[in-house]
């Protein structure tokens, strides 16, 4: 029998309670299907260790994790630390540092679930979103000067590659034709922005004569806020930059119900290093501690996971059960039920064991 070690990373606030869960439910699909084991180990990374040691984790952290085939990670941030200290602390030192350079994030209405947009339902909207992960406005380029003077400038460089942009688009243009569409929008502001990505432009268009059955557009990210919100069925995958793609993907996650609902996978599809698997929400400190966190986001970067690791039918039998689960109304708060973190994991975890398929 396979067994798959995890390394899990609940981390700040609502972390531990989606990480819970979402274990919880991987066990219940281990223990149904029998073909594999989880050897789970948890790591206390995050910001109490910050408070107390004045670092999120340890100084040979990726090398622990190089041991691992997987992380699940819950989310990281804290009240009373800045952010840009918990995310440069721990999750990017994670993604960057196993050239995680691919980041998926799927989005769909779940039976249940009702989209802020009128008129569009399940089936309606169901996106991919590729999100280039390792570079770009993220690539840790830039500097203050005369801190604190009335003359002071702060700069932020985006840096993009001619590999790390070729990279991100043959990916996500394999992934558009592995959809049943085939079809991909590649998403810039070459507009304002002349170089970097004037050059995404052109790579796409290059990289698009490798892929002849897959239709592609381009779209300006402001049009393309816009498109979401009107033309939700006109879209399938799309690609964009590290910036771009975080906003749109929040705004894909509220389209589609709320935010408790959207899930990501930090992939090194290269499969030199462990990638990374997690919920797209922050650490959510006004839900911290209530027992309503929505668990949803969790279960479907576990499924993710579970795909990425070779086990599809576990993966898929998660997402059923997850989707059957909504669609009975068992949901927390965020999505106009009433039911707690836990009461959901439990449902997720019967309709796991009962399910004759
Ligand atoms: P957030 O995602 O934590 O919360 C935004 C809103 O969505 C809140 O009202 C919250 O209650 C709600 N929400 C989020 N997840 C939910 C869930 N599973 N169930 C129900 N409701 C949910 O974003 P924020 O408030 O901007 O950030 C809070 C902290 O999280 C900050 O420190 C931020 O830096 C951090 N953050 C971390 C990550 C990450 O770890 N990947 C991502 C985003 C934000
Ligand atoms: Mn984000």
């Amino acid at each position: 029998m396979k067994t798959y070690k995890i390394a899990a990373i609940p981390a700040d606030g609502i972390g531990p309670e989606v990480i819970a869960a979402g274990l919880q439910a991987l066990e219940a699909l281990a223990r149904r299907d029998g073909g594999f084991r989880l050897d789970v180990t948890k790591f206390d990374w995050g910001s109490a260790r910050y408070k107390k040691t004045g670092a999120l984790m340890p100084e040979d952290g990726t090398e622990q994790l190089k041991a691992f085939d997987a992380i699940f990670f819950g989310a990281v941030g804290a009240p009373d630390v800045p952010d840009h200290v918990t995310l440069w602390g721990l999750r990017l030192p994670i993604c960057q540092g196993f050239d995680q350079y691919a980041n998926v994030r799927p989005t769909k209405i779940l039976p249940g679930i009702s989209s802020p947009l009128a008129g569009v339902k399940t089936g309606d909207l169901d996106w991919v979103i590729v999100r280039e992960n390792s570079e770009g406005e993220y690539s840790g380029h830039g500097g203050r000067a005369h801190k604190g003077l009335p003359e002071e400038v702060g700069t932020e460089v985006s840096i993009f590659t001619r590999v790390g942009v070729t990279r991100i688009m043959r990916y996500a243009f394999a992934l558009a034709q592995a959809r049943p569409r085939k079809f991909l929008t590649v998403v810039t502001k070459s507009n304002a922005q002349r170089f970097g990505m004037v050059m995404w432009d052109e790579i796409a268009a290059e990289v698009a004569t490798e892929f002849p059955d897959v239709k592609w557009d381009k779209m300006l990210v402001d049009a393309m806020t816009v498109r979401m919100v009107r033309a939700p069925r006109s879209l399938d995958t799309i690609v964009a930059t590290n910036l771009h793609a975080d906003i749109l993907s929040d705004l894909a996650g509220a389209l589609a119900g709320s935010l408790g609902v959207a899930p990501t996978g930090n992939i090194d599809p290269e499969r030199r290093f462990p990638s990374m698997f997690e919920p797209i929400h922050g650490s959510a400190f006004d839900i911290t501690g209530k027992g309503i966190a929505n668990p949803v986001a969790t279960f479907w970067t576990a499924a993710q996971m579970l795909e990425h690791l070779g086990e599809k039918d576990a993966a898929d039998r998660l997402m059923r059960s997850v989707e059957n689960v909504c669609a009975s109304g068992i949901m927390t708060p965020d999505v106009n039920g009433t039911a707690t973190t836990q009461q959901v994991t439990d449902a997720v975890c019967e309709a796991i064991r009962s399910e004759n398929i």
